[in-house]
């Protein structure tokens, strides 16, 4: 993905959470017999010693995600849970109940819950599954190559054919919905699509811009993302090293951030 705050000087990554837990020990990880509420309740419990028990609701929903979500209505707690996480071991129930439950009462989150539930997420058979919902149940808009200023399947087969010798298979092309200046292209595995902002769809546009933003996104397609303990590495070292192939990198840069 490229988006506009990659232009600028990257800080450190943010998986290193410095919070601690106030006022209260550190519990034990989760009893195995718990329920997904019964969880619930003890982790509020601990956040809250003082706080009544809300009614707790825990739901498993269909999603194209792992997201999840909790509210707090009328002395109801409804926590929703992508169904991708509904087999998971009881530790990282626990995590993800510290994590939501931190986030309704604007607590800091402890690193090792944020830890645990990260190295979960990022095994590889949990980004499988993931990658096999999103397949399966995501719906992917794809406007296809042709714009009303440029076609994005020549510009694909000219840049394959300069620095990939004609290898890279064609992914599915298309143009963002909304002329969006935030995410400039991004490369989707699971649908296998490379999406262009529409922004670039003018005549106005440099062609430079479009055609690195392009190059940049069919590197990801080259270059698939590094996985590694909690660290995912979408830029590894070899992606940066290929990506200086790109005659006049600096340039194109400087065209993106004038956007
Ligand atoms: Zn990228």
């Amino acid at each position: 993905m490229l988006n506009s705050k990659e232009m600028q000087p990257r800080g450190p990554a943010n998986s290193r959470d410095t919070y601690h837990l106030i006022g209260s020990e550190p519990q034990q990880s989760a009893l195995f017999f718990e329920t997904p509420s019964e969880i619930y309740a003890r982790v509020l419990k601990d956040l809250k010693p003082r706080t009544p028990l809300p009614d707790i609701r825990v739901e498993y929903r269909r999603y194209a995600n792992a997201n999840s979500s909790i509210r707090l209505e009328e002395g109801r707690l409804t926590v929703k849970i992508a169904d991708i996480l509904e087999g998971a071991p009881a530790p990282i129930l626990e995590a993800l109940a510290y994590i939501l439950l931190g986030k309704l009462y604007r607590r800091p989150i402890p690193a090792r819950y944020t830890h645990r539930y990260r190295l979960y997420l990022n095994r590889r058979d949990m980004r499988q599954k993931m990658q096999l919902v999103r397949q399966i149940r995501g719906r992917k808009f794809v406007s296809g190559p042709e714009g009303a200023s440029h076609n994005l399947e020549e510009i694909f087969e000219r840049l394959n054919r300069e620095y990939f010798e004609g290898l890279l298979g064609r992914p599915l092309l298309g143009w963002s919905r909304r002329p969006a200046r935030g995410i400039l292209g991004h490369f989707d595995p699971s649908h296998n699509a490379i999406i262009i902002s529409r922004i670039f769809d003018n005549p106005a546009t440099p062609a430079l811009a479009l055609e690195y933003v392009m190059f940049h996104e069919m590197l990801h397609l080259r270059y698939p993302v590094d996985h590694h303990g909690v660290r995912r590495r979408v830029h590894t070292r070899e992606f940066r090293q290929a990506e200086k192939a790109f005659p006049k990198l600096e340039e194109a840069k400087d065209l993106l951030k004038k956007l």
